[in-house]
């Protein structure tokens, strides 16, 4: 099992919008909430603070306890911190988880706050009316001064977006949308596979989402669920988030290698000029083939191609020239490469049936549709993994499963063996940008690699 975590750069997104002159209260503020989120870790490890000259303590949070309670008229748990502002005037900090149903209106009369604030916010500025755009499960601060009026509002939009009304000495309020910088650094992991891909991704730090991830950029190359080997290698470059120095969430995979029963295979994401992102060989050909293998996820094949089949309806030999896959009612099918419909009713014993032409060579079919996907018609062109209908039973079928046809040049071929052409590789005109961006990608994943360290320890 190896395991590395190493932050190699970072780069800079969403730019900080904040007014100098806002800058000491969002300061403040910024502290009021950090310490409302990390308040159970205070109280139990107070820190010791003696500058009390602060603009806002830490030492202040614990009196939080002795805050007297405000009345009013909610049952929801709220967390409580008294905090000087500014101007050496507390305030009253109170978390509102927002509830089905609830507009702003209703939460301020259940609050026992001015309704007039709430129209002087609204009406603050060409922003104040995102305020009433609140949609349940996100979360409402609401600061009020020693008596019992609105100092500030602020609305998480989310991690790294808020909307904060602050109350001006005339009486009016201040409404700024707050963009808080998010910095991505790359990461790397790696491991050796011994019962499971989801095990060996959990030990090197992996979340099930990232292993999803992972395991998607080889899909064409490896079947994870029957081709893994124990001792099975991988190791990846990807992104992580973080907010004030906190972690958010993860990104996307920039570059992995994937060592299957000693063969390596490597991918390397890549956004061209144009925006088309995917994912290459260090060549520069697509990971991805022009079709997926197969047009239904999780379903049972129940009747494989075959050219002297008995018909189970029919009772008599006729060839299968397709392969059926058992799945429920409704199950969605998805067109398995980019093309364009050329059929679309029904079609004798197929019941209802698509037919998709993939260029000059290619068509697929799918039989016994119980329903087509709506607002497509003969003609519409889809793209590879659009869903195009769902499974059922119509014309002659024993039960709900999908007939699945692949043609080459007209002539049916087994779905499940015939080759597969390679998806678009990257245009010619972007291949030095491709190589230029793919190797520095490279020489950093080159320095976990399995196999680099394989070959360095012979
Ligand atoms: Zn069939």
């Amino acid at each position: 099992m190896h395991y590395k975590n190493n932050y190699y750069l970072s780069k800079r997104r969403n730019k900080k919008k904040k007014s100098t002159a806002s800058k000491l209260i969002l300061t403040a503020l910024a502290c009021t909430f950090f310490a409302i989120s990390s308040y159970a870790f205070f109280s139990t490890t107070t820190p010791s603070v003696e500058n009390n000259n602060l603009p806002l303590s830490i030492a202040d949070i614990p009196s939080a306890l002795d805050t007297p309670e405000k009345s009013v008229t909610t049952n929801i748990p709220v967390a409580k911190i008294k905090a000087h502002s500014l101007q050496s005037l507390s305030t009253i900090w109170q978390k509102h988880e927002i509830k089905s149903g609830e507009s702003l209106s209703l939460i301020f009369s259940k609050n026992g706050l001015n309704r007039s604030d709430l129209h002087k916010i609204i009406h603050a500025n060409d922003i104040g009316s995102q305020f009433a755009a609140i949609t349940p499960g996100k979360t409402l601060l609401i600061g009020q001064n020693i008596s019992g009026n609105l100092s500030h509002l602020v609305y998480q939009i989310n991690l790294s977006k808020e909307l904060k009304a602050t109350r001006l000495d005339d009486g009016n309020f201040k409404v700024e949308l707050i963009i808080k910088e998010i910095e991505t650094h790359i990461a790397s992991a790696s491991g050796t596979i011994e019962s499971s891909l989801f095990w060996a991704g959990k030990e090197a730090g992996l979340s099930d989402k990232l292993v999803m991830q992972l395991a998607n950029i080889f899909a064409w190359d490896i079947d994870f669920a029957l081709n893994l080997r124990a001792g099975d290698q991988f190791s990846l470059l990807y992104e992580k988030h973080f907010i004030d120095g906190k972690f958010l969430n993860t990104g996307e995979i920039l570059a992995a290698e994937f060592i299957n029963d000693g063969h390596s295979i490597k991918a390397v994401r890549y956004q061209d000029p144009a925006g088309k992102i995917s994912y290459y060989t260090p060549t520069g050909e697509s990971m991805r083939k022009a079709f997926l293998r197969t047009p239904i996820d999780f379903a049972r094949i129940s009747s494989h191609f075959n050219l002297r089949r008995k018909h189970p309806v029919l009772n008599k030999i006729r060839a299968h020239k397709g392969v059926d896959y058992a799945a429920r009612t409704g199950t969605p099918i998805k067109s398995t490469g980019d093309g364009k419909i050329i059929f679309r009713g029904k079609k004798g014993g197929y019941g209802n049936v698509v037919i998709i032409k993939h260029g000059q060579r290619y068509s697929t079919l799918y039989a016994h549709l119980s329903k087509f996907k709506r607002g497509q018609r003969t003609g519409t062109r889809l793209n590879q993994g659009d869903i195009i209908g769902y499974v059922g039973k119509s014309g002659l079928a024993t039960g709900p499963h999908l007939h699945y046809e692949f043609r080459v040049n007209g002539v049916h071929r087994n779905p499940l063996t015939v080759k597969l052409p390679n998806a678009t590789p990257i245009k010619k005109k972007y291949i030095a940008d491709f190589i230029e961006k793919a190797s520095l990608l490279f020489v950093q994943l080159a320095e976990i690699s399995p196999s680099q360290l394989a070959t360095t320890q012979l």
